[in-house]
């Protein structure tokens, strides 16, 4: 006997419809409970046909009075029923002897299907039917979510056995369920909530099942929130039990000394943000917080200062960034603050980069190992198996939404060969703010922190939605700002389909404006360009030589000149908001008044599209990163939102965060109180609405 096959019984082989079950994943009893409806048939009623509506879905019933095998133009059963009130032409174009039996003339049958009226009469193409009698069924009859492998009939009957198997005991301890039954609005439990989704009285109200306001479908939204909450609460507990160095700032410390050489005071909120770290990083937890702040709201010195507390005690810290330009101005930047306090005690900045050259690599790999490195900034190459640190306490991730569960996971083992045990303190950093909602639900088992304000003295950045046809006011604009010493953005549309249209695009953009502005050097950046060209387009923009800087969206996260003061985004009209506002916020960080000019072309057709032209007047309206998020989920939704953090994970599958905040608040209250006093019955929870899948939320 193989040794696999011993002491396992062989699993039975799935038959055809077993799988296509399986792919909707519709495995466990309870998979198919919560199977619910994409809406309702009515067979509780017959309809008479002098009182029928063309296009209307009826059942009929009658007598047969004509049956016959027609021809012209092709094969087809006619079949004419009359009800008492009228007459209908049912026409099948397969069928079987067995139909024809049941369709004899004289046969009393009812009928189901969609109502034509026409020159003819009434029609019914392939209408559902069985021999009349038997009562009528005096619940609405459910349509399920399906796929092609998967016939209706087959999927409600085996939802209905799931549903009658399935264990759906109350698991709300009787504490819970005041608040519970306040917040839906009604006394149900899951299982009359789930009865009654599936097969709903004749007499209610299709609209409160559609919209899902009623209480039924409050009570199953509440349960399916509470889940999330559980799970992430728990997954935070889990966190708690693990260990981190603790890292204490010193009066006089390395951060101190850093905050002595900035050439500029902190603002409040970057003060806040920064205590609310050295407190973390101060436990012997590890740290688990997200920083937000809009673009250009001082984020990198934020991060700069936490590198200096870890490094101060001792440890090592690295910084980790989507992109070589970002990552490239991280390492130029924290170089210029941190080196001169370093060297004194004998430590290095590290680079680390996939471009790199081996020898220059091999170099920087051995200073991380011997942890002369105090600092490591880069890439995803500061993930790759050959990096080696010696004692790593801090791991910052920049632009956290680019990064996948497993990278940041990778970043998080990398603890280092000097440590015997523990996680570093991870502190993840975004300019996506994440509207309330979704901070409360899909975040919950992180810490935020929000940087609220800008740097003083930012004159707010002026929006305009100009059509393209007046592009060249627009290079006259450009003229003007560069006659003055400022220079300007230039971002060519985004073509998703093809990089080469991208490319080719910005290429033609470039040579225009290059020709209209004589005298202003005009530079080009594209993700194809060798990354040696591309630094020393960079270099000419940010040391302020080169004026106008044509681009597709490399620049979109990050980048940091002051001097620009004009970004021009081609086509915004493709673009997304989020990543409108991230391309606007690389102009208004210097003192001198900036705009931003979104163009837009509209179709052949006429008028843009309606989604479109809310993100441009969005656009217009705030400056706000938070507004922007939060209209931004309102037009996209949450899936975007989450990006690489829930790649196959979970989202909610019948909550909506835009309505159901009460839910979300109950289950945010609730959760904590279930888990401390009743720990077996929210695991019973969890496990009743996530199955396997609540791993994906902890990372
Ligand atoms: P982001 O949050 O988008 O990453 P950065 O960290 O790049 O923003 O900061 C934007 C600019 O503001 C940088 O030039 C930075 O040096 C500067 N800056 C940061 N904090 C302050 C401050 N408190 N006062 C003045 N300028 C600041
Ligand atoms: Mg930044």
């Amino acid at each position: 006997m193989p040794a696999q096959a011993e002491g396992k019984t062989a699993a039975p082989a799935l038959s055809a419809p077993q799988k296509a079950l399986h792919r909707l994943g519709l495995v466990r009893d309870i998979d198919l409970a919560l199977h619910l409806p994409l809406r309702y048939e009515d067979e509780t009623r017959i309809v008479s046909l002098r009182g029928a509506r063309d296009g209307q879905l009826a059942q009929i019933e009658g007598t047969v009075t004509n049956s016959e095998i027609s021809f012209r133009p092709r094969r087809q059963l006619l079949v004419t029923l009359d009800d008492g009130t009228d007459t209908c032409t049912l026409r099948f174009f397969t069928f079987y002897p067995a139909h024809q039996k049941t369709l004899a003339v004289g046969a009393r049958v009812r009928v189901r299907g969609e109502l034509r009226g026409g020159f003819l009469g009434w029609t019914m193409v392939h209408p559902a039917f069985h021999a009349a009698g038997g009562e009528l069924p005096d619940a609405l009859t459910p349509v399920y979510p399906t796929s092609a492998q998967l016939p209706q009939a087959y999927l409600r009957k085996v939802v209905a056995s799931g549903l009658r198997r399935a264990d759906l005991g109350e698991n709300l301890p009787p504490a819970l369920l005041g608040g519970l039954n306040a917040v839906v609005r009604g006394t149900w439990t899951l299982r009359d909530a789930l009865q009654f989704l599936h097969h709903p009285g004749a007499d209610v109200s299709l609209d409160a099942l559609e919209d899902r306001s009623h209480p039924a479908w409050q009570r199953l939204k509440a349960e399916e929130l509470l889940a999330q909450q559980l799970s992430q609460f728990t997954a935070r507990q889990e966190r708690a039990a693990l260990s981190a160095p603790a890292l204490i700032a010193q009066p006089g410390g390395l951060h101190e000394q850093l905050l002595g050489v900035l050439p500029f005071a902190l603002t409040t909120a970057q003060r806040r943000v920064g205590e609310e770290i050295a407190r973390d990083l101060m436990r012997q937890i590890p740290m688990h917080r997200l920083l937000q702040g809009d673009v250009g709201s001082g984020k990198t010195v934020v991060a700069a200062l936490a590198a200096a507390i870890a490094i101060d005690a001792g440890w090592q810290c690295a910084l980790m960034a989507p992109t070589e330009i970002l990552a490239e101005q991280h390492f130029a930047k924290l170089i210029g603050w941190l080196e001169p306090l370093l060297t004194p005690l004998g430590k290095r900045v590290a680079w680390l980069t996939g471009s790199q050259k081996k020898k220059q690599r091999g170099e920087m790999l051995a200073l991380i190992a011997s942890g002369e490195a105090a600092l490591v900034v880069g890439t995803h190459a500061v993930i790759q198996d050959q990096v080696v640190f010696q004692n790593l306490a801090l791991a910052i991730i920049d632009e956290q939404h680019r990064f996948g569960v497993a990278q940041r996971l990778a970043l998080r083992s990398k603890m280092g060969s000097g440590m015997t045990e523990g996680e570093p303190h991870l502190l993840m950093m975004t300019a996506t703010p994440i509207p309330r909602t979704l901070a409360m639900s899909y975040y919950a088992d992180l810490d935020v922190s929000t940087i609220d304000e800008l740097p003083p003295g930012r004159t707010p950045i002026v929006t305009k939605v100009v059509a393209d046809s007046r592009r060249a006011e627009v290079v006259e604009r450009i003229r003007s700002q560069v006659a003055q010493g400022r220079q300007v953005y230039w971002v060519c549309p985004l073509i998703e389909e093809s990089e080469a249209l991208d490319l080719s695009n910005a290429t033609a953009t470039h040579a225009e404006l290059s020709q209209s502005l004589p005298g202003v050097l005009v530079g080009l950046l594209h993700s194809r360009m060798p990354v040696a060209e591309k630094k020393a387009v960079m270099s000419l923009f940010t040391g302020g030589e080169m004026g106008v800087l044509v681009s597709t969206t490399v620049i979109e996260v990050g980048v940091d000149v002051p001097n620009a003061s004009l970004m021009v985004i081609e086509h915004a009209e493709r673009f997304g908001l989020s990543q409108l506002h991230q391309l606007r916020g690389r102009v208004g960080r210097g003192a001198a008044a900036s705009a931003c000019v979104l163009l837009y072309t509209p179709p052949d057709s006429g008028r843009l599209g309606e989604t479109a032209r809310e993100r441009l007047k969005a656009m217009a309206e705030t400056n706000d990163g938070f507004e922007i998020a939060r209209r931004d989920l309102e037009i996209r939704g949450p899936g975007e939102f989450l990006g690489a953090r829930q790649s196959g994970a979970p989202l909610l599958r019948f909550a909506d965060l835009a309505t159901d905040t009460h839910l979300l608040e109950w289950a945010r209250a609730a959760a904590p109180v279930m888990l401390a006093e009743h720990p077996q019955q929210a695991e019973k929870h969890i496990a009743r609405w996530l199955g396997g899948r609540a791993e994906f939320l902890k990372a």
